[in-house]
């Protein structure tokens, strides 16, 4: 068995659904768990239906939801003949339950009212290519996830409770693929133990995923994108990037540790405890061969790059000129844990603190404004941090080239320096 996870980009359009439906029959007789995201930016467009509704903008939120309804009912009328009766009754259920909801007036936290705004735009997707598929005679079987992933109530970045949602999976998820090839369901929602929706954080697909891939045990976990694979520098920044066809758990969990946009340590977790291969693959063209993230050791990895932009360095001084001690020091990590900033890079000297942290408008100011409170401070924004690890003196100094370093640190995988 193995899983598939779709993202959005790969479901965006009625092209891209028949492509997904393409690379499905290349699989047939294979037993497939897949879970796909929302349609393109769906999310996004829910995240605007909820601030509207809990801004108490009521005909605001129900015109925004109209516009996702009448993307979805569109894109099923276009994919559907023959299942678009079934598949339309199954959307407006949907649509019922958030309308039932937005005519409501918000009384109780803004994150509960955004998972159950939010969770429709994974099922509005799955429904619909649920019933593409099984009109191609792709047979599957569609399910909602919330029956499964049973989460704690912290509503937008739930926890999953793994002994219930191993159960579930075991009695009521594994009996299914004796009767089909394809199970197909959400990622990034759950449910609670009172049949809220929750959500996972954003981005969540890919971990749940992994957690079926974990529990279920599958021969591996594939994740559809839109890129050729994971390359060793961001494409966009780096035109001469590499495709990085190898990579393990630990190299994947350093990289998102400093800021590559890979896949999410948290995804990484559930399969690296199973050793489960991750494969990354292309969507657009699946005879490209990806990338296969696994558990061994590798011997010789390029440089790998993380560059980024908009980092503000705050050097705080002890007031007094004395020792910049571990009382103050924990002072400051009481302050990015109040603020929720986490530091991209830290350095500790005899009267003095630096830290770098991104550009995040308001929550910056004021991590600045309470450190004044405790140091002497300075602030320079507008400044770069490159990471390379598995650095080499060539590259080292090709990517620094004309540029003035104003903060170096370095062990011997892995250099950072803080730049102009
Ligand atoms: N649809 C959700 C999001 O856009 C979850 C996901 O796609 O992973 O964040
Ligand atoms: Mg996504």
């Amino acid at each position: 068995m193995k899983v598939f996870k779709f993202g959005g980009a790969s479901v965006n359009s009625v092209e891209r659904v028949k492509s997904t439906g393409e690379i499905l029959k290349e699989y047939a007789g294979e037993k497939l768990l897949v879970v796909i995201s929302a349609m393109g930016k769906t999310t996004n467009a829910l995240e605007r239906v909820t601030e509207s509704f809990y801004a108490n903008r009521k005909e605001e939120a129900l015109a925004l939801f109209e516009q996702v309804k009448q993307q979805h009912l569109t894109t099923a009328k276009y994919l559907l003949v023959t299942h678009y009766l079934a598949c339309e009754k199954q959307l407006r259920d949907f649509f019922t339950e958030v309308e039932w909801l937005l005519h409501d007036n918000p009384v109780r936290e803004y994150d509960y009212y955004y998972d159950q705004v939010v969770c429709v735009g994974e099922l509005l997707s799955t429904s619909i290519i649920s019933h593409y598929l099984n009109e191609m005679e792709i047979a599957n079987k569609w399910l909602d996830v919330r029956d499964i992933i049973r989460t704690d109530d912290n509503f937008r970045d739930a926890t999953i409770d793994w002994n219930y949602t191993t159960a579930k999976i075991n009695e009521n998820v594994k009996p299914l693929f004796a009767t089909t090839d394809i199970v197909l369901t959400q990622g990034y929602i759950g449910s609670t133990d009172e049949n809220e929706s929750t959500t996972l954080g954003r981005e969540g697909s890919d971990y749940t995923a992994a957690v079926f891939a974990n529990i279920l045990e599958t021969e591996s976990l594939t994740i559809w994108k839109d890129v050729e694979s994971v390359m060793n520098a961001d494409p966009k920044q780096f035109p001469d990037a590499q495709p990085l066809p190898e990579l393990n758990y630990n190299e994947v969990i350093e990289m998102a540790y400093y800021g590559a946009q890979v896949i999410h340590p948290k995804t990484i977790k559930p399969l690296q405890n199973k050793s489960i291969p991750l494969y990354v693959k292309c969507f657009l063209d699946p005879s490209l061969p990806g990338t296969v993230i696994h558990n061994q050791h590798l011997k010789q990895l390029p440089p790998i790059i993380v560059l980024k932009e908009k980092q503000v360095m705050l050097q705080l001084n002890s007031k007094d000129f004395s020792f910049v001690g571990e009382h103050h020091v924990g002072q400051l990590y009481h302050l990015f844990e109040k603020i929720k900033v986490k530091p991209n890079l830290t350095q500790n000297g005899a009267i003095s603190f630096v830290c770098v942290v991104d550009n995040q408008g308001e929550k910056t100011e004021r991590l600045a404004m309470e450190a004044a409170a405790i140091f002497d401070t300075q602030v320079t924004k507008d400044l770069l941090l490159l990471t390379i690890r598995h650095y080499t003196g060539e590259s080292f100094d090709k990517l620094t080239a004309g540029k003035t370093i104003l903060l170096k640190q370095q062990t011997p995988e892995t250099v950072q320096v803080l730049m102009r």
